[in-house]
């Protein structure tokens, strides 16, 4: 497709709005209860309150990626003797994700935590940062703020702006982030490679291959945009100029795993939301947060979980990810014919 078609469908200023969008739901899910989050209403100019059946979608969202990043996270706490082992995150698209912020407190911090996003956007982020106490506190004192540039620069966390189209500039950019490319790194892309072309997105996946070989990769977006629900879901995106330009080339479970494993990661799984949902997120979590709120938009809850996904590729040049993922995965191998999704039917069938 020419630049300006995919332009008029998707326009920078309308992708990066999607980021205002997603901070604005995760405050009214911390109003409702769904989850803490100490930092996000420093980030949103505009409270909205969202209805029960998006606040339990973005709850799934984040209890999804938080599951996996905690896996990543404590994995060596029982290593017995051997110490901690440093690790690194990099957020791809970050927009104003407050993670850092938040594993700070839990006492989580990596040695390392790299965001990445357009120069809009992180010169916003800086300017936040720059001026919230809570948050600067959290940066370390010798870090340097530059909002012309959009930049923060700590010893522990780095902002850097960059268009994830650019691969080249965004190696450069990692590079000066001063990324290891033999730590463990978990990578996470929420809502960002969806908006991409499809090459843009394959470009970054083989990118990130090559570059660490002790990764993870998450990715969490949209699956399935050619039956009902998902051509209604592609025509409002589309409306508000936010097309999801790589969901054609990648429309199903299947489709996510082999693009990873095309672009040279070992393994690799996909699920969509309702599984996830069903047998990821702890049951004592959904218990207590289902009682939040009234809720009987179950028929629409369903069909909305099964047209998001979470997939994530692994790296494991250490051999430290044997027992990483979703319970009972069956991922997808290299070398192999039977896809995690082929094989997850087979269990189901
Ligand atoms: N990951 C965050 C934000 C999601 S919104 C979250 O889940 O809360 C999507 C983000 O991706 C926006 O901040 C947008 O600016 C960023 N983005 C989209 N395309 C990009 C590109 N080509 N280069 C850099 N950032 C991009």
């Amino acid at each position: 497709m020419s630049r300006s078609i995919a332009d008029s469908r998707s326009n920078r200023a309308a992708v990066q709005a999607t980021n205002d969008d997603a901070s604005a739901s995760k405050l009214s899910c911390v109003k409702k209860g769904y989850m803490k989050d100490e930092y996000v209403h420093l980030f949103v100019k505009r409270p909205v309150r969202r209805s029960p059946i998006i606040n339990r979608g973005y709850f799934a969202r984040w209890a999804a990626l938080r599951g996996l990043l905690y896996q990543f996270l404590d994995f060596d706490n029982s290593m017995g003797g051997k110490g901690p082992i440093k690790k690194q995150i990099l957020s791809l698209g970050a927009g104003f994700d407050t993670t850092f912020f938040q594993l700070q407190d839990e006492g989580k911090m990596p040695y390392l935590y790299v965001e990445v996003d357009f120069k809009e956007v992180t010169s916003k982020k800086a300017a936040l940062i720059e001026s919230c106490i809570q948050l600067r506190d959290k940066i370390g004192e010798s870090a340097t703020i530059c909002q012309e540039k959009g930049e923060v620069i700590g010893d522990h966390y780095k902002l850097l702006p960059v268009d994830l189209r650019d691969i080249q500039k965004l190696d450069q950019v990692i590079d000066m982030a001063q990324m290891d490319r033999s730590l463990p790194t978990f990578i996470i892309a929420e809502c960002v490679l969806i908006y991409l072309e499809p090459d843009a997105s394959t470009a970054l996946a083989d990118w990130a291959s090559k570059k660490f070989s002790t990764a993870i990769f998450f990715l969490y977006e949209q699956i399935h945009p050619d039956d009902a629900f998902g051509q209604q879901m592609m025509r409002n995106l589309e409306s508000r100029g936010c097309a999801l330009l790589g969901i054609y080339a990648t429309p199903t479970l299947h489709a996510k795993e082999k693009m990873f494993l095309d672009q040279g990661w070992q393994r690799a799984v996909a699920w969509d939301m309702l599984k996830v949902y069903s047998t990821f997120i702890d049951a004592k979590e959904k218990r207590r947060i289902e009682r939040l709120e009234l809720f009987d938009e179950f028929e629409e809850w369903h069909m909305m979980q099964e047209h998001y996904c979470v997939a994530y590729a692994i790296n494991d040049a250490m051999g430290l990810f044997q027992d990483f993922g979703f319970p009972l995965d069956h991922p997808a191998q290299l070398s192999g014919s039977t896809t995690a999704a082929e094989s997850h039917e087979k269990i189901a069938s």
